[in-house]
């Protein structure tokens, strides 16, 4: 073959993924074994040592789960990846090479309603702490950093509210400061966004949605771009300086642009424990094989949707970016061209006793807290997912009382129109 690179719909079929060299099997195989055996006690020292990469113990590496990161990095047009148990965990392994005690992460006011509970409270824990910004006013988020700031954090398309992130202008933002720009990408995907080449210095993902695709995993991932510079300044001395954690090994000496996966893995992984299992990693990969196919019905759907929603009276408003009446139609066409996701919430006239019987009253859209399944679901942020917040920060991340969220499936278009017609008819009727 040329030199012609591969395109996204046969890289998420093929990246990482290479015929079992012990068996020829196709299908990447479930590696379900805790520890691997060591040819000889050289082998296993310079395995200890990161002289040799290779399999020690399930909790650091597994080959199942090592061809899923390779095929996510791919994807993401990263360096390396580390996967973990969950998105939140992935949140907390992004963070953790970065972070001291005493340091801040400049963050999105527009964040999933856990992420805001974790940035806001439990980070504290690790003395830590999260500052609040509208990322549509650049001029606050520069101004919010100081020499404690080692991060800048916000969603590519934003949970739940129709909002995306301007990420060119906030990875220049990042730049300026000299601190790396974390994306989570997980409403966009690869398909739709590529953080990584907007100036994103890390992408994580919660896998558990569109990567997985059908509800049944709960995974998380790091993507490196291997293209930020940690010895440029002194600020992350845990990959910059001797690592006490191990051994006083120099991370960016030894593993240049691998040097945040590698720390992942051989710290993130091995003293945090957030590992994702061999079995999770397997259908992950199955779901990826078909990412491309799913979000573009999944985008379709959307469109469709929101548009008929918009067009019914007894809806006040929908937020959804795809639609041509959005403030973020512009920043839609430009950054996101292949679609602004399939996760939107509106808001129904009857405050909040409609949207609770609207959630009661649907057919074929269920009421879970999930997204980014094949099957279309909803739910009423601010009686579930956004309860723990305060009415303001309900109100800043798009989940008022008012409001509903959807995550459009891949289902027929019209029957998800039906089902919605007939709820709303038993919720405002
Ligand atoms: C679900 C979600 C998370 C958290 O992921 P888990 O896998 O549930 O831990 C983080 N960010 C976004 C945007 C999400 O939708």
């Amino acid at each position: 073959m040329t030199d012609t690179p591969l395109g996204f719909d046969t890289l998420q079929i093929h990246a990482g993924a290479r015929p079992d060299p012990a068996t020829g099997a196709r299908q990447v195989p479930i590696y379900q074994t805790t520890a691997y055996v060591f040819r000889d006690a050289d082998h296993a020292a310079a395995l200890f040592n990161l002289q040799e990469v290779g399999y020690i113990y399930s909790r650091l590496t597994n080959p199942t789960v090592a061809a899923l990161q390779e095929r996510v990095a791919t994807l993401e047009g990263g360096a390396g990846a580390v996967c973990c148990s969950s998105g939140h965990a992935a949140q907390i392994m992004a963070l953790f090479p970065l972070m001291t005690p005493g340091d801040n992460v400049i963050v999105s006011t527009r964040l999933y309603g856990g992420s805001i509970t974790q940035f806001s409270n439990t980070i504290k824990r690790f003395g830590w702490s999260a500052t609040f910004v509208d990322f549509d006013d650049l001029d606050a988020v520069e101004a919010a950093s100081d020499a404690k700031t080692k991060a800048i954090f916000c969603e590519s398309i934003s949970n739940p509210g129709g909002y995306l992130t301007d990420i060119p202008a906030i990875a220049k933002i990042a730049d300026t400061i000299g601190v790396p720009l974390i994306v989570d990408n997980t409403l966009a995907s690869p398909y739709l966004c590529k953080p990584i080449e907007m100036g994103a210095t890390l992408v994580v993902h919660s896998m558990t949605k569109y990567l997985t695709g059908n509800g049944t995993v709960t995974g998380g991932v790091v993507v490196d771009s291997g293209n930020f510079d940690w010895s440029a300044s002194d600020k992350f001395p845990s990959l910059s300086q001797p690592e006490p954690a191990y051994h006083g090994l120099k991370f960016h000496e030894t593993f240049g642009n691998l040097a945040f996966t590698f720390h992942g893995i051989a710290i993130g992984l091995r003293d945090l424990g957030m590992t994702l299992n061999p079995q999770a990693a397997h259908y992950t990969l199955m779901g990826i094989e078909t990412l491309s196919l799913r979000m573009q019905r999944h985008v379709e759907n959307a469109v469709k949707v929101a548009n008929w929603l918009e067009q019914d009276p007894r809806v006040d408003f929908v937020t959804y970016a795809g639609l041509a009446s959005s403030p973020y139609a512009d920043r839609a066409a430009k950054i996101y061209p292949k679609g602004a996701g399939a996760l939107f919430a509106f808001a129904v006239k009857g405050g909040y006793e409609a949207c609770v019987k609207l959630v009661d009253s649907v057919e074929i859209f269920s009421h879970v807290a999930n997204l980014g399944d094949t099957r279309s679901l909803i739910i009423h942020s601010a009686s579930t997912t956004h309860r723990q917040l305060t009415p303001e920060q309900q109100d800043a991340a798009g989940a008022g009382a008012n409001m509903v969220r959807l995550s459009i499936g891949i289902e027929d278009a019209d029957d998800l129109i039906r089902d919605l017609d007939q709820a709303l008819a038993k919720a405002t009727g």
